[in-house]
């Protein structure tokens, strides 16, 4: 073996049983201990200013907030007359995510405790018709069946449990964990693992957060790289966006920081490979995808573009390279590089952006747009995982992009006979070269692209729920990563001055945590756990006493 491949082994072993730590208890005895010992709550005393000022908006702080969440439950799990309320809303929550299986059972159980007016746990605050409506519905299981209790309830808690549970010493705990999540991050806190792949302006790595032993990718942005490339309001519209998006189906910002030479980005680490590696290269002599298993993926991706929709962002860049695989095999949009934000007072915007054979006629037009482009991306993209080839280039073909655009604007799209007819009609719908005549996001969802035929057999509430079992599971011991020494290096900048303007730029792109993943992190490493603690006797722990 030569040095390069010994390198691949070693940095891949060490990577490998990194990654092993992530499940169970195995992650707290990866932990740097040192570094865990400074995630410590400070004593009230030091941040009882920000009690005015933190974010407690009931939906926020009580419902998005996941370390918040948690501290409210527990609050309401110790009032006498709001326990019944909290317990229900566990229950719904674990109703909500259980197998369809196991359903039945579950609600037939919350119907006689808390909508049976005769049991001394019914829930009063409910609305006659909710009660009625799910006393009539519950044997058909729905994934829905609590949806309209569970907005009363809430109503009911933001009314009633709100003010109580300031009052509170849960809410000072609150405060110390919002403290400590403000705290700056920088380097010591992570530590970094073999290369995962290259970008534009620096590599991306697999890390390690020290103090709780969770598994990340870093995407590093060299700063003189940015700076010689005008690469910062790309830089900084890719970190507002990815803080922004909270979904399964779209990599999920954790922490931004920066070192002398990077602009850190510390992202959910998608370790299964993306699904241009998997559609050429893992089976080199049958490259593609059989349809049930692009119809998972197109599936996925589509979720992922609904919600950037919602929140206003046009993507611009999904192609099979910038959508990448987990553990599990669930797949996630990432690289929002050249994502766009429309601002509320325009609904299209303009600028050619993308990759040369994925672009869009009307962007390619120069024409103003919208969504409507990255549906068409969608089309080239799932054509791709069929035939293994783009529906523009064939395989290894050396062509201008001059040509490629010019099949763009006027040649159809010829098909090879491996298409069913579902999937080759999906494909022109979405390849459909007028944008008004294109399938894709209409009135705020992408129901009409649901309802396809090819997607009959997939059931979508299961799927957004993350609980259908994907096709393909990566081996945990495979690296869908290239060999190091293939990944290739970069050039050296030079002439390149940094002045106060750049310096200001970076301190506000390295913002530091990122409030609900950061929260996220805490709880499911056992963190969250080991710093809330409440002495046996109900008394207050010293570090809330004043
Ligand atoms: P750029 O915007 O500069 O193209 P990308 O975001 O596409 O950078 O990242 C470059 C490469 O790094 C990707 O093609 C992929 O191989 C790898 N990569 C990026 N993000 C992740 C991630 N979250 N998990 C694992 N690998 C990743
Ligand atoms: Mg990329
Ligand atoms: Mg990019």
């Amino acid at each position: 073996m030569d040095i390069g491949g010994l390198e691949t082994v070693v940095a891949n072993s060490a990577y490998v049983s990194a990654r092993g730590s992530l499940d169970g208890n195995a992650v707290a005895t990866m932990r740097d201990k040192k570094m865990r010992a400074r995630l410590k709550l400070p004593h009230i005393k030091q941040c009882e200013h920000m009690k005015a000022t933190v974010d407690s908006a009931f939906d926020s702080m009580c419902v998005k907030q996941p370390v918040g969440k948690r501290l409210f439950q527990q609050y309401l799990e110790r009032e006498a007359s709001h326990k019944t309320a909290g317990e229900l809303w566990k229950d719904m929550e674990d109703y909500n995510t259980a197998q369809e299986t196991d359903r039945l059972q579950k609600a037939q159980k919350m119907v006689n405790k808390y909508y049976d007016s005769a049991s001394k746990s019914f829930c009063s605050f409910l609305e006659e018709k909710a009660v009625s409506r799910v006393k009539e519905d519950y044997k058909n299981t729905r994934g829905d069946l609590f949806k309209e209790s569970e907005q009363q309830l809430l109503k009911h808690l933001e009314a009633d449990a709100l003010g109580g549970f300031k009052n509170s010493m849960y809410f000072l705990r609150y405060v110390q964990f919002k403290w400590l999540e403000g705290q700056s991050v920088t380097e010591e806190w992570f530590m970094d693992f073999r290369v995962l792949g290259k970008g534009g302006f620096g590599e991306v790595h697999a890390c390690q957060m020290r103090a709780t032993g969770k598994m990340y990718a870093n995407k590093k942005l060299n700063k003189k790289r940015l700076k010689k490339r005008k690469g910062y309001e790309g830089a900084i519209g890719e970190k507002r966006i990815l803080a922004k998006v909270h979904s399964r189906f779209i990599v999920t910002l954790a922490y931004a920081f920066q070192t002398k030479q990077d602009l850190c980005l510390v992202m959910t680490i998608m370790n299964g490979g993306d699904l241009r590696y998997h559609i050429y290269n893992v089976d080199e002599k049958n490259p593609g995808f059989n349809e049930p298993r692009a119809c998972f993926y197109t599936a996925q991706i589509i979720c992922g573009l609904e919600h950037l929709h919602q929140y206003r962002i046009i993507y611009r860049d999904l192609k099979p390279e910038n959508v990448l695989l987990d553990d599990a095999g669930h797949v996630r949009l990432s690289d929002l590089g050249l994502a766009v934000e429309l601002p509320p007072d325009k609904d299209k915007t303009k600028g050619y952006a993308g990759t040369p054979g994925f672009m869009a006629p009307e962007l390619l037009q120069n024409k103003e747009y919208d969504y409507t482009v990255d549906y068409f991306t969608l089309g080239v993209t799932l054509y791709e995982m069929i035939a293994a080839k783009g529906p523009f280039r064939n395989r290894g073909e050396q062509v201008e992009n001059s040509e490629v655009t010019r099949r763009i604007l006027s040649d159809p799209v010829s098909y090879p006979d491996k298409f069913s007819v579902d999937c080759k009609a999906l494909c022109e719908g979405l390849m459909e070269k007028d944008p008004l005549k294109r399938l894709g996001f209409k009135n705020n969802c992408c129901d009409e692209l649901k309802n396809q035929p090819f997607f009959k057999e997939l059931n979508w509430g299961r799927l957004e729920a993350g609980m259908l079992t994907p096709p393909f599971v990566p081996d945990p011991k495979t690296v869908y990563a290239k060999d190091i020494g293939d990944v290739g290096a970069f050039s050296t900048i030079k002439g390149v001055v940094m002045d106060d303007k750049d310096t200001e730029f970076f301190n506000d792109f390295a913002s530091g945590n990122i409030p609900i993943p950061w929260q996220e992190e805490m709880i499911e490493t056992g963190v969250f756990g080991e710093l809330n603690i409440w002495p046996e006797n109900g008394k207050l722990p010293d570090d809330l006493d004043p």
